[in-house]
């Protein structure tokens, strides 16, 4: 049996191994937390720093296959993995252009992919040469995560909330709708793109933020998103599975805000809406099977559940019975021990024909259901 390693063990890569179960594959996983979500669920476990390049080599020697849950990983180790014939997938190169948000946008440009125009700025000093900008958005080029590394800078007051190091700064765009499209590549046959994915905002709902899928626009829109998409991962030129994130402006322009390049939050609605989920895809293109199909079995609504404000320590479900018992919703949680606010403990998938019964859905069940301590 093919042995495969996972480096990172949050929910993505628990979700990933969930979805291993129906496949002959031994599986692996290197974390430094041996609470991890992912790690009771994989056959070996191994505690140690995804960044460091001695553990992740020694972690990768043994296996035949190497993907990742989180892009923060040794990329070094990896290139000299790949060297001695493992194979990692995304590729050493693909993820090194990814990981730095200045080389991913310098990607975009060379590669002719619309995406909002930016400058690279080399500390915060540098800010006030590109007042021009203004309003923008400054992004981290290494170490930011879920909106951590991005801070929006709205006139040349702002520019004291800057970051202090290497970062791209990017001019503001007036989002219409945000968008995620999946693409999986094999190497071998043409790419599997998945439905779009809409990350949607109810201003009624109380700042319920929901993902939709497939998204609700124009069909030119789409052609636009999926064209893009493919752009980035033709262009990246690796196989595995990639969540590209795109932006439609108020003029109806699409551009890519950024690439994950791996299974990614936009895509957890295909474990039950779709034929063959994104996990299940990437074991597909790790232990070279043909890929599956992408289609949508029904449109779905997913609801992220987080750490209730005010909340933290050991989690307790609060509603997790009433939800339980509704028909079409499918709860996933994340085998979290600790809940604190805003952090992802879960998701709840719910499925149906019409949208707005499943958006009125979302919010009663995110009033009812909480997690709290
Ligand atoms: P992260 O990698 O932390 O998720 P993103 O680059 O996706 O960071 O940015 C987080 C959010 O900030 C986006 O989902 C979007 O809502 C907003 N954002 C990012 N770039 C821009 C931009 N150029 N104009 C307007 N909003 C933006």
């Amino acid at each position: 049996m093919q042995k495969v390693g996972i480096l990172g063990g949050g929910q993505l890569g628990r979700m990933l191994l969930q979805a291993a179960a129906n496949y002959p594959v031994i599986t692996y996983v290197l974390e430094n937390d041996a609470e991890c979500p992912a790690a009771h669920l994989c056959h070996h476990f191994t505690l140690g720093d995804i960044k460091d390049y001695d553990t992740v080599y020694r972690f990768g020697k043994q296996l035949d296959a190497l993907t990742i849950e989180i892009e923060a990983v040794n990329v070094d180790a990896l290139e000299q993995l790949e060297k001695e014939g493992v194979r990692v997938y995304p590729s050493s190169s693909a993820l090194r252009i990814i990981k730095n948000k200045i080389l991913q946008k310098a990607f975009y440009k060379e590669k002719e992919i619309p995406t909002a125009p930016f400058v690279v700025i080399e500390n915060k000093a540098a800010l006030a040469n590109h007042v021009d900008m203004l309003p923008a958005v400054q992004k981290l080029g290494e170490g930011g995560y879920d909106g951590r590394g991005v801070q929006i800078l709205k006139d040349s007051y702002d520019l004291r909330l800057g970051f202090d190091a290497p970062s791209v700064l990017e001019k503001m765009v007036t989002i219409k709708k945000e968008l995620s499209v999946i693409v999986v590549s094999s190497g071998q046959e043409e790419p599997a793109i998945f439905p779009a994915t809409e990350m949607a905002f109810h201003p009624e709902l109380n700042l319920l933020d929901y993902q939709l899928c497939p998204a609700e626009i124009p069909r030119e829109t789409l052609w636009k998103a999926e064209a893009l998409a493919m752009m980035v991962v033709k262009g990246l030129g690796s196989p595995g599975i990639f969540a590209v994130e795109l932006f439609v402006d108020n003029r109806g322009d699409v551009l890519v805000n950024e690439t994950a390049p791996r299974v990614h939050n936009s895509g957890h609605h295909t474990i039950e809406a779709a034929y063959s989920s994104q996990f299940d895809m990437l074991w597909r293109v790790l232990l070279g099977y043909p890929l599956g199909n992408p289609a949508p079995i029904q449109t779905s609504v997913l609801l992220n559940v987080v750490g209730a404000e005010g909340y933290s320590g050991d989690a307790i479900y609060e509603g997790l019975e009433e939800v339980l018992k509704m028909e079409n919703a499918f709860v996933h949680l994340y085998g979290k021990k600790k809940t604190k606010p805003g952090r992802k403990m879960g998701h709840i998938t719910l499925m149906g024909k019409d949208r707005q019964e499943l958006i009125y859905q979302a919010g009663a069940i995110k009033k009812l259901f909480r997690v709290i301590a």
